[in-house]
């Protein structure tokens, strides 16, 4: 105050009388130490999470399903290895919510292969790898990969959601454009947010749409990308992949496909989205997956050019600033691959059990959306409460299998989501659909469960 006073003497501006009262205006408007800036929005305290909106529609939800006597389906603690069966306390259940689709995180090479990594190399590298962590099973895991899509070159992150985000935001900045399927991965959305990139959501799977937006709002800006899954985990089908590469050849714009569950489950030897096409894999600029669902291990990565590698190794932050892969995972990770080669039969159960699951289903009447029968097949059954009350009598008939719900899908649309795997029997895929039309048709009639 006495510094604001002073000004307005020395100024000459006011009389002294009046100096003081202005000088405390001035102070009570804007602080006496603040910088020109926005007035603050309210006292200064850290207040409850329990305020923080997202917590209290959580309480909102959860409160909803209470009087709705249904019971929580979500973070079931399980008992033993998941697999095509898992148990939940004393019983065992068919298990329709794991994405180990070819099977590998029961497989003896794998495990193997994990523990030699420990008794090698310990359970961690213990530092970013450009600083002190970096060891052979990286580099050999990677090749793996670049070989496997026959790319130049490829680098692995510890997560999945942690590699779509750091790359998006190392990729793009404010003066660049993403164009997003509406239904793709939160880890792109908040990837692109990150970078500060212009998005603009297309419907899910509408490449119309999307050249639509591309002749629109292209030249405004400096870079476009156009990000898909090669798999759309929501709804179990996939994006047409030769008009895509058309596209953003056209548009001049990045191609990124998410093969987070495209990857052991399509193509005839489970390469992904550009063997299910017949596409070169070299025409899609951004590959990225991750180690966690076929490869059984955890972890993601991105695969393509040299120099688009060589930029991530040294400027994308969840690489540069956080470990190394630990070895179990990456010698899991590796060991899986190389299982993909040897056992390519694993590959052809895994596509014939996702088509006899959406034959069979289509057969009973029930309502598949747009799943395809790849390894993922959404039963769409209307609202929340149906589906809750579906998963619970499924599961007290022996099947374990999750809902999906409002937000994550429209709210009429709640589902039961399927993911099949190389383990599944046929006869065990018959079961389950005979079981979900019986409880369906149950619940439709306001029937107990059984
Ligand atoms: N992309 C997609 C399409 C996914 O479904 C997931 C996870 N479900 C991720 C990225 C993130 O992978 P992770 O769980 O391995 O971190």
């Amino acid at each position: 105050m006495a510094a604001i006073s002073r000004f307005l003497r020395s100024a000459g501006l006011m009389a002294q009388a009046r100096v003081a009262d202005i000088a405390q205006s001035l102070i009570n408007r804007h602080g006496q130490s603040r910088p020109a800036g926005p007035p603050p929005i309210g006292p200064m305290k850290a207040g409850s999470f329990a305020e923080i909106p997202a917590y209290k529609a959580l309480l909102k939800h959860r409160g909803l399903a209470k009087l709705l006597g249904l019971v929580d389906p979500f973070y079931k603690c399980h008992d033993a290895r998941l697999g095509a069966h898992i148990w939940i306390g004393q019983r065992c259940y068919t298990n329709f919510a794991s994405y180990d689709y070819l099977g590998f995180n029961r497989h003896p090479s794998v495990i193997e292969a994990a523990t030699a990594a420990i008794a090698r190399h310990g359970t961690s590298v213990s530092a970013s790898r450009i600083v002190a962590g970096e060891r052979p099973f990286h580099r050999d895991l990677e090749k793996a990969l670049a070989d496997l899509y026959g790319v130049e070159d490829a680098v692995t992150f510890v997560s999945g959601h942690a590699t779509n985000v750091s790359t998006i935001a190392t990729l793009l900045s404010s003066d660049d454009l993403v164009l997003h399927d509406e239904l793709v991965h939160n880890s792109v959305l908040i990837g692109v947010k990150l970078s500060q990139a212009t998005a603009r959501s297309f419907r899910h799977n509408d490449l119309n749409v999307l050249e639509n937006l591309l002749k629109q709002n292209r030249t405004l800006h400096k870079r476009a990308l156009i990000a898909v899954e090669g798999l759309y985990s929501m709804d179990g089908d996939v994006p047409n992949l030769p008009r895509l590469i058309e596209l953003k050849e056209r548009y001049g714009a990045w191609l990124m496909v998410d093969e987070a569950h495209a990857l052991g489950v399509l193509g005839s030897r489970g390469h992904g989205s550009a063997e299910h096409f017949g596409v070169d894999p070299a025409s899609v600029d951004i590959w990225m997956g991750t180690l966690s669902k076929a490869l059984a291990s955890c972890g993601g990565y991105i695969a393509g050019k040299n120099e688009l590698i060589d930029l991530l190794r040294f400027q994308a932050p969840g690489l540069v600033y956080s470990v190394g892969l630990a070895p179990p995972l990456a010698a899991a990770a590796s060991a899986a691959l190389q299982l993909l080669k040897n056992e390519p039969e694993r590959v052809a159960s895994l596509q014939s059990n996702g088509r006899l699951f959406l034959a069979e289903a289509t057969a009973a009447g029930l309502n598949t959306g747009t799943s395809q029968g790849h390894a993922i097949v959404s039963v769409i059954v209307g609202d929340l409460v149906n589906a809750g009350r579906l998963t619970e009598r499924l599961l007290a008939r022996g099947v374990n299998v999750l809902p999906i719900i409002f937000p994550a899908v429209p709210i009429k649309a709640a589902r039961l989501r399927f993911f099949i795997t190389s383990e599944h029997t046929p006869a065990q895929i018959r079961d389950i659909v005979r079981l979900l039309r019986e409880e369906l048709d149950d619940l439709r009639h306001g029937r107990k469960a059984a």
